[in-house]
């Protein structure tokens, strides 16, 4: 089947200009035209809030000189082609990183386009480039990382757990200010339990951090129980204010974000503790103003030394360690992992796979038909 003529077509997922619903599109399959290039048969690709978005608000950023864009920057596949010099064989399982440098800043040209400075980036499936919910995509070596064979079930999470990969080494990094530090004794608070959400919870228990984990549904809810089966603690926050949470919880080293703005997100700063870190990586949808101390809250981050941070998307090095640690939580965890993944749909599901159904799953995917 993969030897057919050129000009063979293949099914992939996208929107077009102006536009507010997915659409299956033929497609001309891509051709390895370079040395450093692979063709990869997609296998699983996540389908995560940026899609949602970007369909519901029709924010098509299309290649230029095309009116649509092939949606899907989360994926894993197998390699079926390789040109002569990429360090991957046919059978490989690969994930994809989706952010291409701007080629003009210093971040970029040392290939951490997750800082790039001009913003003039590329991202595939969301900025300027096709995405993943394609049967094959074409890419060049240096944005492919081999996938471990006992994770290919699970390894389409490397993306999402890759963005907590770099927020943890930034945190790191950032507890590195105070000499004595000891990143295994930080006790950590994380709201929300999307993909995200659960990626920082199953990561922090894996290196054996205490986390406690907010979220507004009961204690019997299946996230809830997800999050305790990863070995952290649950707090149904509903009817509970930050002095609450203080006496239940106690104060945190670390709290991460993950839900997009709410009162409860500037309250949580009242959780930390002397030296603490707070990083935001939910982004928030629309526009709400919130009436907060904000003297209070200034004294408070100086008093205190707090560091209050964003983070956003990660490059090679987070997709290397998240694929280890998913590995190693596959070990000791399969079916906590295994249930990150709730729906899994097939391309001619597609409509049903991007409606709105946000509340009761974690990740959704499109597995495309193995043959
Ligand atoms: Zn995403
Ligand atoms: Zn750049």
């Amino acid at each position: 089947m993969e030897k057919g003529p050129l000009a063979m077509k293949i099914r992939a997922i996208g929107v077009r200009k102006g536009k507010k619903e997915p659409e299956i599109f033929l497609i001309e399959k891509p051709q390895v035209t370079k040395p450093n290039q692979a063709c990869i048969k997609m296998l699983d690709a996540g389908i995560c809030g940026t899609d949602i978005d970007i369909i519901e608000n029709s924010l098509v950023d299309s290649p230029p000189g095309e009116d649509k864009l092939i949606l899907g920057h989360e994926a894993i596949g197998k390699i079926v082609e390789t040109g002569e010099q990429t360090r991957f064989r046919k059978g490989d399982h690969v994930a994809l990183i989706p952010r291409h440098g701007c080629g003009i800043c210093a971040p970029c040209k040392s290939r951490r386009s997750d800082f790039c400075e001009t913003g003039q980036y590329t991202a595939a499936g969301q900025h300027k480039l096709h995405g993943y919910f394609s049967e094959f995509f074409v890419e060049e070596d240096e944005y492919i990382v081999k996938v471990p064979e006992g994770i290919v079930n699970v390894a389409v999470l490397a993306e999402p757990f890759s963005i907590v990969e770099k927020a943890l080494q930034q945190v790191m990094n950032a507890q590195k200010r105070i000499p004595t530090h000891e990143f295994r004794k930080t006790k950590a608070v994380v709201f929300g339990m999307g993909s995200v959400g659960m990626s920082a919870i199953a990561l922090l228990r894996n290196q054996g951090i205490e986390t406690h984990v907010l979220g507004r549904r009961d204690n019997t809810d299946a996230k809830a129980r997800l999050a305790t089966e990863f070995g952290a603690k649950y707090v149904d926050i509903r009817n509970k204010n930050v002095n609450i949470l203080k006496e239940e919880i106690g104060k945190v080293d670390l709290v991460i974000e993950a839900t997009g703005a709410t009162q409860m997100v500037i309250d949580l700063i009242e959780l930390m503790k002397r030296n603490a870190i707070y990083v935001f990586l939910g982004i928030p949808k629309g526009s709400e103003e919130l009436c907060f101390n904000i003297k209070g809250m200034v004294h408070k981050i100086v008093r205190e030394n707090l560091i209050i941070m964003g983070s956003v998307n990660s490059q090679k090095e987070h997709f290397e360690v998240a694929l280890k640690h998913i590995e190693e939580i596959h070990a000791k965890k399969p079916d906590a992992i295994e249930k990150i993944i709730t729906n899994i749909y097939h391309l001619d599901e597609y409509k049903l796979a991007f409606s709105k159904s946000r509340e009761e799953t974690i990740k959704k995917i499109i597995r495309f038909k193995e043959d």
